[in-house]
């Protein structure tokens, strides 16, 4: 059968099609989408390079495809699941087995952790109007999160290294602060914030304070069991109250799993939902979510319990070994640099001449490399995926480069900042 682009209706079509045939067509249309296993691509998919986890993640979706863990009770096998996911991930952290909630993402995580500082806030400190204050570094999750829950969100500037400033945040503090917030690391830089200076600051003040690991939250415990020093970000740090912490990025799941997890229940116990007033029985949620795919949850189960603690050792070796490399390909690399020095498998770069990062990026994507463009240079996340590839993506860096050097492009809009590039150790 010869596929073909599917035609896309914008209205329900009359007659149906073929599953066949429309699965060929569908297939055909994913030609312009991002081609992860290849290993060109450095953000979205967290490539595990591992065919039998691939195996077990196609069979454990399919066997759950139509099940809804609205209900837990309906489904013992997910809920144990889901407990035990919540049950590993507090073991890995330090808090307790029963102080946790599974999400769809780090969005939701993030969502549920500010929802329940605004409830703490007005139900046990007596803020009416309470405020959030976090790093210019810290995920729009929070932004996003401070807009539904209606409270005012605070940003303040970072260290010329990228890390959060104690003292800077606490400047930014006042009688109405719920909440104070560090990145383990952060997404656009991957710096650690230093954890237990913010933490402290929380604890002195009497206020909550989140950790978002929702990029490390799965890599850090691995990488430091190979051998990298990782500054205190868990529960195990006075003052740390929540974390999130994305399942779907390198605990390797397939996406919709981040757990949300907190120093005791009572404080998850501020999200949990329940309501009887309407004629359609008892109703009660522990997240925003109703109706809830359990495709994620078992995945989520399924690849964390046959990775186990070795197997995450071993794929944060590859994306170590992967990070390194290109880390010392950039620095020997003349013409390029580092934005800033990560301290895990997050690289941002940018070309001597800043404002050449958007040919860069546009010679790299024509040969089927994707990395993000941001403000300050190039952006890509290591993967166990990229190990193989890095040779042939640092050759064709060598190529880009040449290539924009040869046919100067015009400044772009949004360009870089060459003179705040400068100043930047690197
Ligand atoms: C990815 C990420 C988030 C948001 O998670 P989603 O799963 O995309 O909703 C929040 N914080 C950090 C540091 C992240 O890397």
């Amino acid at each position: 059968m010869t596929a073909s682009m599917p035609d896309y209706p914008s209205a329900l079509p009359a007659s149906g099609r073929s599953a066949d045939e429309l699965l060929n067509d569908i297939e055909a249309g994913r030609t312009g989408d991002l081609d992860w296993q290849s290993g060109r691509a450095f953000s979205l998919v967290y490539n595990a390079a591992d065919p039998d986890l691939e195996h077990l993640q196609h069979g454990v979706a399919d066997l759950f495809l139509h099940d809804n863990a609205l209900n837990p009770m309906a489904y013992p096998s997910l809920r144990a699941m889901e407990t035990s996911i919540i049950a590993m991930a507090a073991d890995l952290f330090g808090t307790d087995a029963r102080a946790g909630a599974l999400t769809s993402g780090g969005t939701e995580s993030i969502f549920c952790a500010v929802q329940v500082a605004r409830e703490h806030a007005r139900k046990v400190m007596a803020i009416p109007e309470p405020t959030i204050v976090v790093p210019h570094t810290a995920h729009p999750a929070f932004d996003k999160a401070a807009k539904y829950l209606d409270i005012e969100i605070i940003r303040v500037a970072v260290d010329p290294d990228g890390r959060a400033d104690a003292d800077t945040l606490a400047d930014a503090m006042d009688e109405r602060t719920a909440m104070v917030v560090g990145s383990a690391p952060c997404y656009p830089y991957g710096v650690m914030d230093p954890i237990t200076d913010i933490a402290a600051l929380a604890a002195d003040a009497g206020i909550l304070c989140h950790v978002d690991a929702c990029l490390g939250g799965w890599l850090l415990p691995f990488w430091e069991a190979n051998g990298e020093t990782v500054t205190p970000w868990t529960f195990a740090v006075d003052g740390v109250t929540s974390m999130s912490a994305d399942i779907h990025k390198y605990g390797y799941g397939y996406k919709g799993a981040s757990v949300v997890l907190y120093r005791d229940r009572s404080l998850l116990k501020n999200q949990f939902f329940s309501f009887d007033d309407w004629p359609g029985g008892f109703y009660g949620s522990a997240t925003p979510a109703g109706t809830r795919p359990a495709p994620p949850i078992a995945g989520a189960w399924a690849t964390l319990v046959h990775l186990g603690s070795e197997g995450l050792v071993a794929k944060a070796a590859d994306v170590l070994a992967a990070t390194r490399r290109f880390v010392s390909f950039v620095d020997k690399t003349d013409g390029l640099g580092l934005v800033r020095r990560p301290d895990m498998s997050v690289v941002l770069f940018s070309a001597t001449d800043p404002s050449t990062n958007p040919a860069l990026a546009a010679e790299l994507h024509a040969g089927g490399w994707k990395v993000d463009v941001q403000q300050e240079g190039l952006h890509l996340m290591m993967s166990p995926g990229h190990l193989a590839v890095l040779p042939d993506f640092e050759g064709a860096i060598v190529l880009a480069l040449a290539a924009v050097s040869a046919s100067p492009a015009a400044p772009q809009d949004g360009a870089n900042e060459p003179a705040r590039y400068a100043d930047r150790a690197i």
